[in-house]
């Protein structure tokens, strides 16, 4: 996991200053590289949820879909 990496990549695709806008396939492709997400091919849904992208799939998964798990720290929430 590289955060350092993941936050410098998000103040590339935000343009900060002047805002942009970060879309949710370059968010996710960075997730992934840093180490945030985790992708995995599913053929049923692993019934995780809110934590993982398949149990939003509402398709059909017998040819497998990619579910994209949090890294265990993302799992708790702010306070
Ligand atoms: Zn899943």
């Amino acid at each position: 996991m590289d955060l350092e990496k993941f936050a410098k990549k998000m103040f590339e695709l935000s343009d900060w200053p002047e805002g942009g806008d970060i879309d949710g396939l370059d968010f996710q492709e960075a997730a992934v590289e840093c180490g945030l997400l985790t992708p995995e091919t599913r053929y049923e849904c692993c019934s995780m949820h809110g934590t993982c992208f398949c149990t939003e799939y509402h398709g059909d998964m017998s040819e497998g879909v990619t579910c994209y798990r949090k890294v265990q720290f993302l799992l708790t929430p702010n306070v």
